[in-house]
């Protein structure tokens, strides 16, 4: 509620939220020409978008509304194991597909590939399903990541090694809902 001139802090005044590393409008941008590559690369096909939970949910909605195509959507979960910032190495199917792969075209819809090691494992688990096609589209992706060896044919944003939050990643549950990318910073200083 608003009281007063002394505005009501806003969940960007957060001291863990560091510089901004992309802004709401250059995902935006970003996204449209990556949903215009989509429809011309499947077009004709009507393609499954497999969301992996959470991180990519809030991508997953921009960029099947950037696609002019007559796409399906599913999720699948995973997890690994490990603290709110570092991955533990060992990555668990916590929710899997609903929709059957079979001689479907399906596109992976990645938040961050990092050390590659959670697309590793589900690539195996998702081919193994006998999809049409596979393919990974990921919001970002690390410098130090090797795309081209993972078979990411679709990546938004290179990123340095910083952890970030917002547009859908956490750190511990929050932040998913700030409208761009962030650096964090766990000591808020
Ligand atoms: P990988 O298995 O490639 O090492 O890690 C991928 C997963 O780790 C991502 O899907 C994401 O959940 C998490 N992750 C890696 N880096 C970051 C980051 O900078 N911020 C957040 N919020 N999650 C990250």
């Amino acid at each position: 509620m608003t009281s007063g001139a002394v505005p009501e802090p806003t969940i960007d005044d957060d001291p863990r939220i560091g510089e901004v590393l992309l802004t709401e409008q250059q995902i935006r941008e970003r996204i449209e020409q990556i949903g215009q590559q989509l429809s011309q690369d499947y077009e004709g096909e009507a393609p499954l978008l497999v969301c992996v939970l959470r991180g990519a949910y809030v991508f997953l909605t921009d960029l099947a509304r950037a696609v002019n195509l007559p796409v399906e959507i599913d999720f699948i979960a995973v997890s690994s194991y490990g603290s709110s910032t570092r991955t533990s190495g060992v990555v668990r199917l916590v929710k899997d597909l609903d929709v059957d792969l079979s001689d479907r075209h399906v596109i992976l819809v990645e938040d961050i590939v990092d050390t590659g090691l959670t697309l590793r494992y589900l690539r195996r688990s998702l081919e193994a399903r006998n999809p049409a096609s596979l393919e990974v589209c990921a919001l970002l992706a690390r410098e130090k990541a090797d795309t081209d060896g993972l078979g990411v044919r679709y990546v938004g944003f290179r990123i340095p090694d910083d952890f970030v939050v917002g547009y859908g990643l956490d750190a511990a549950e929050r932040f998913r809902n700030l409208r761009y990318i962030a650096l964090y910073r766990e000591d808020g200083t």
